[in-house]
């Protein structure tokens, strides 16, 4: 089975997509961790991304569909893959479908999760995570039961993503409702679309999210 989760930044993909994986053994591709691990390891696409992640805008379609694709091709005979932040426009999407009919696979459903915009700016400028196991963290909305030490792990480390800050989050909004939100139209073309209410408590989205894959796995 595979999967696309497709919503504004800060809806709660990443989250969702891990507690997928645990539950149904599928795997998480995120383009925003392989463009975030490309420019870390300063190669030569992380060089190309970094300006363009900096200011919340969107890395060129070339640039990224060789990345998913290099990583989709890794998983091939894998139990199947969750797509978190690809594909993010018209052109992606198109590619992709390409990319699955040559290596016949398909999208099975794709997971629109829906919150306000309001609400998005506090959940993405508050939000921090455990350097050791990636525990997210919220000002606004979830701080570690003790100030400072990571519930999970115990780890005293901490950190933000450099696009977590108010003016760039309205930026990368904007492009998320010029860009991205015209392809659940047409994956809704496809009858492959199913929203989920992103603003309900995340053990809510999770149940809801069930609902749907419980009976396809
Ligand atoms: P994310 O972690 O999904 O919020 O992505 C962080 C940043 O990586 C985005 O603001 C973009 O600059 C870039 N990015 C991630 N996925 C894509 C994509 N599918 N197309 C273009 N840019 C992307």
């Amino acid at each position: 089975m595979n999967l696309i989760l497709l919503g504004p930044p800060g809806a709660g993909k990443g989250t969702q997509a891990k507690l997928i994986e645990d539950r149904f053994g599928l795997k998480q591709l995120s383009s925003g961790d392989m463009l975030r691990s490309a420019v870390e390891m300063q190669t030569p696409v992380g060089q190309k991304a970094k300006s363009y992640m900096d200011q919340g805008a969107l890395v060129p379609d070339d640039i990224v569909v060789d990345v998913v694709f290099e990583h989709l091709a890794g998983f091939k005979g894998a139990t199947g893959f969750i797509l978190d932040g690809f594909p993010r426009t018209a052109d992606q999407a198109a590619a992709l479908d390409r990319w699955l009919s040559e290596h016949q696979s398909l999208i099975d459903h794709v997971i629109v999760i829906a919150v306000p915009d309001d609400l998005l700016v506090k959940r993405i400028s508050g939000r921090f995570s455990c350097v050791n196991c990636g525990q997210v963290y919220n000002d606004y909305f979830k701080l570690p039961s003790v100030e400072g030490v990571c519930d999970n792990c115990g780890s005293k480390e901490f950190k933000r993503r450099k696009d977590d800050n108010p003016e760039t989050v309205k930026h990368r909004l904007t492009v998320y409702h010029g860009d991205t939100a015209p392809l659940i139209g047409y994956y809704a073309g496809q009858g492959k679309v199913t929203s989920i209410d992103g603003n309900a408590p995340i053990e809510q989205v999770t149940g809801q999210i069930d609902a749907l894959l419980g009976t396809t796995v």
